[in-house]
């Protein structure tokens, strides 16, 4: 008999994928599943990105590339970072990988040890916890919730620092609450980390552009923590690209190297003709994002509004990102037609089967006080689920 290995038997399939998975099948099966589970723009990626890919094919960019990226695409990456974000990355301190995803992957198993302890600031993204659980560290949560925007302090980061602790890995602005961190609160942590220089942070960076309110701000440009802090960023998001697989990081050259190591081992690198494509995505001024974003504010106001209609549900003003994370612990312990709600899943489980809306739980981001709802969807599907919640919610007593 095969057995499978502990490591595997430790981690938790993605919830958010599962989800999706969860909604595609009864969708085939002819149910009329309204999807608002997955983290993934709506949008087509844009025709001059598409072009610089068929360009790249007809040019024979077919073959394996340098495992961190091409060095142009470095130098395009490079060039963004200080453009955008005020930081100072050379291409040999930039790696490319499949996705943003694989970059976190890549960093953590670059520096996490056996019983190395991690700071994730919950809400969290679902798979921080399981890419450490493959490095067999351990995950130290530190929460916030609602009531502080879903954001920790200077002092709760302080307070969970042991000599144990090796890496901390947070979102701004955050998938699954969409906050964001300001200047300020980022300078406070900045401090403290700045006292414990064996901490490495990820400053996951990826729904940078998807921000509605003040100017995206990066962790990294605090001079006393930049040797410290590997941003990460990638294509997925904003430039909707989810399916072309790219990611990256900016980082001391010494942890890029390590990923550089790390990923030769296991992919290579990331496709030839998505890394060209991404130079064109790189090379474009931000601006063009603009009818995007603006889609994105007003799904969040029309969610949001609907949201502040159903007694009981608690929200924040989200100012990024494409998620709102209500909290919706009103509900456990009601009930309908003799199913209770206990808690996030069995509320997500309902709605799924009662309003035909796939969710996440939030507890897959550690917080099942909240449900994830992703409004990566036309107004008229998010008026129609939103409509669809309601009645569902306001069944159960
Ligand atoms: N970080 C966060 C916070 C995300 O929401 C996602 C979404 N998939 C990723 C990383 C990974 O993105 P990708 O692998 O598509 O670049
Ligand atoms: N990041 C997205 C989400 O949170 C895509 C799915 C995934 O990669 O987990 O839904």
């Amino acid at each position: 008999m095969i057995e499978l290995s502990d490591r595997l038997n430790a981690m938790e399939e993605s919830a958010t994928i599962a989800m999706s998975r969860k909604s595609r099948e009864l969708k085939l099966q002819g149910k009329d599943i309204i999807s608002l589970s997955l983290g993934e723009p709506d949008f087509f990626t844009p025709e001059f990105i598409k072009d610089a890919a068929i360009q790249a094919m007809k040019d024979n960019y077919t073959m394996y590339t340098p495992v961190p990226g091409y060095e142009d695409l470095r130098e395009a990456i490079s060039k963004k970072f200080k453009r955008d974000n005020n930081l100072d990355y050379k291409a040999d301190q930039i790696v490319v990988s499949t996705g943003a995803k694989q970059s976190i992957a890549n960093v953590v198993l670059s520096i996490v040890n056996a019983g190395d302890e991690v700071i994730i600031p919950a809400p969290y993204w679902v798979s921080y916890v399981e890419i450490v659980k493959v490095a067999e560290g351990e995950s130290v949560i530190v929460n916030a919730g609602i009531e502080s925007d879903f954001k920790i302090t200077a002092a709760q980061l302080e307070a969970a620092i042991t000599p144990k602790t090796k890496m901390m890995i947070f979102s701004t602005p955050c998938n699954p609450t969409g906050s964001v961190y300001s200047k300020e609160e980022l300078k406070g942590l900045a401090e403290v980390l700045a006292k414990h220089p064996q901490i490495v942070v990820i400053s996951d960076e990826i729904y940078e552009h998807i921000n509605f309110g003040t100017k995206h701000e990066s962790l990294a440009q605090f001079p006393e923590v930049y040797e410290q802090v590997v941003t990460i960023n990638g294509v997925s998001k904003a430039w909707a690209m989810t399916g072309w697989r790219l990611g990256y990081i900016g980082a001391s050259k010494k942890i890029a190297d390590a990923c550089n190591k790390v990923q030769g081992q296991f992919t290579s690198a990331t496709c030839s003709i998505t890394q060209k494509a991404a130079i064109a995505a790189m090379e474009a001024d931000p601006i063009v994002l603009k009818d995007m974003i603006d889609a994105f504010a007003n799904r969040r106001t029309l969610v949001l509004d609907a949201l502040n209609t159903i007694q009981g549900v608690k929200t924040n003003m989200p100012g990024g990102a494409f998620y709102v994370f209500p909290d919706v612990s009103y509900f456990y312990g009601k009930s309908y037609n003799g199913t209770v709600i206990k808690n996030g899943s069995d509320l997500c489980l309902y709605l799924l089967d009662e309003a035909l809306v796939a969710l996440v739980t939030g507890e897959a981001f550690g917080d099942d006080n909240c449900i994830r709802i992703s409004y990566a969807a036309s107004e008229e599907t998010l008026t129609e689920a939103m409509k669809r919640i309601k009645t569902a919610l306001e069944k159960l007593a």
